[in-house]
């Protein structure tokens, strides 16, 4: 191999090609990313960047010292595949034909197409997006956030540390219903405590306000004043480019569970991935940092190897979350348990650890502000490594 390109300048892009370099990899390496900055960090954009507590500098991902002898392509975006040439097309015009090709270009925020065009109505993916929310805050507008995901309770948290009046709309029962279970009621109890106001099982559906925003319309016909508006309903994976490509695209691009897609030479990793979790049986994106930078590396060495290096060790899925003066880790698969218990701490103080079983083994944990007890179970919890070697020795026997 003497040119590899990377496609996406962020979090799985500059960490696969990292890895490319520790791995020996010292042939043309070309990055690709339709974004203008440099590869920056996401994670503080709905907590300490919108807070002001972090400048642009602060969030860079690249070390000071750090030269991967990359050749940046930054503001330009790939338009198209031939995956038969492994030729990356362009916006600018020109193609890099490449021996090996990384799909890492993330997700984009989901929009409704109501909006469309309104000034004080935001989405938060984007560095550009932070800044531009950041700003529209700072008169302490009220605010309504839309969706009751990760997006949505971490603005929530940030917005009334900077004493705006926020109403959270959540599409489920309560907010991060979906990732905590019945455990999300200590989510729902610390937004009351923080006098934000939540209203539940409530999707939105449009808007008013002509030029700039001025509410929201929920689908049971209710309006809510809103001075500003931040959508957080959902992330999608940015596979466009592959159109037309023999790179097979679900929910993302499929992938085995050492990053290898459809067509031999291109691997996926990140946010735009779904790998196979032989744990569950199933494709899954996992759309958590951690996910992005652990994976990068077993993705390297796929494209290194040829697809022949030995069965990676994936850990299981793993995400942290900072609310208030809170912090919510959560690893492993709860869909696998068949007890759930409280090992330590408790729920009123804010401070446990929750371990989920399945007959006695540890298959997820959930804490909040527990770290340690949380890091020393997670080394624990089933890996798609052992999976996948438990049924390949079960189906062999
Ligand atoms: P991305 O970070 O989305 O980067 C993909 C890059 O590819 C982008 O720069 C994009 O512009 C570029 N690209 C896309 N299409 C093309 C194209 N066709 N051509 C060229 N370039 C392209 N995770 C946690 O675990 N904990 C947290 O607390 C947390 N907080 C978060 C807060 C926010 C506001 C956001 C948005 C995410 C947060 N996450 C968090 C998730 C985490 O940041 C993501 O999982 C991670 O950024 C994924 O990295 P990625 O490189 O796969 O994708
Ligand atoms: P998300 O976690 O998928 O949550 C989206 C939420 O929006 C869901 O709860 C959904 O409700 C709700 N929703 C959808 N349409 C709606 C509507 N019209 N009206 C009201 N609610 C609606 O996505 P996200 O919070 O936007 O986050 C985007 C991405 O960033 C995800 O990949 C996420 O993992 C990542 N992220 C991660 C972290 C973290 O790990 N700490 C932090 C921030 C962002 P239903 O569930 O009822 O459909």
């Amino acid at each position: 191999m003497t040119t590899l390109c990377i496609v996406g300048g962020s979090l799985a892009g500059l960490s696969t090609a990292r890895a490319l370099r520790n791995q020996g990899y010292d042939g043309r390496l070309v990055l690709v990313g339709e974004e203008h900055h440099r590869p920056y960090d996401r994670p503080p954009l709905s907590k300490a960047f919108l807070a002001g507590k972090l400048d642009v500098a602060d969030l860079s991902l690249e070390c000071e010292d750090e030269d991967l002898g990359l050749d940046w392509r930054l503001g330009v975006r790939a338009i198209g595949l031939d995956s038969t040439s492994r030729a990356v097309l362009l916006d600018s015009g020109e193609s890099v034909h490449a021996d090996g090709l990384v799909i890492a270009t993330g997700s984009t925020a989901r929009t409704l197409a109501a909006g469309h065009g309104l000034d004080g109505l935001h989405v938060l993916r984007t560095l550009d997006d932070a800044l531009s929310l950041r700003d529209d805050l700072t008169g302490r507008p009220s605010l309504v956030v839309v969706g009751g995901g990760f997006i949505g309770s971490e603005i929530a948290s940030t917005a009334r540390a900077l004493g705006l009046e926020v109403t959270l709309v959540s599409g489920g029962r309560e907010p991060l219903r979906a990732q905590l279970g019945s455990f999300a009621s200590v989510v729902s109890d610390l937004h009351a405590d923080h006098g934000v106001r939540v209203i539940s099982d409530a999707m939105v559906n449009g808007f008013t306000g002509a030029g700039r925003v001025d509410g929201v319309v929920l689908d049971d016909g209710r309006r809510l004043q809103a001075d500003r508006v931040v959508l957080g309903i959902g992330a999608v994976p940015n596979t466009d480019f592959l159109l037309g490509s023999d790179v097979e695209v679900d929910d993302g691009v499929v992938c085995g569970m050492n990053g290898s897609t459809s067509v031999p030479g291109v691997v996926a990793v990140g946010d735009c991935a779904a790998w196979f979790d032989p744990v569950v049986g199933h494709y899954s994106r996992v759309e958590h940092w951690t996910g992005a930078r652990e994976r990068a590396a077993i993705a390297a060495t796929t494209l290194l190897s040829g697809g022949t290096a030995p069965l990676p060790r994936l850990r299981a899925p793993y995400f942290w979350s900072d609310l208030y003066d809170v912090r919510l880790q959560f690893a492993g698969h709860p869909e696998l348990a068949d007890s759930v218990t409280l090992e330590s701490g408790s729920i009123d103080d804010r401070s446990f650890l929750a371990v989920y079983r399945r007959e006695g083994v540890a298959v997820a944990a959930l804490a909040m502000n527990h770290t340690k007890p949380f890091t020393a179970i997670r080394r624990t919890l089933v890996s798609g490594h052992e999976a996948a070697t438990r049924s390949m020795q079960g189906a062999s026997a």
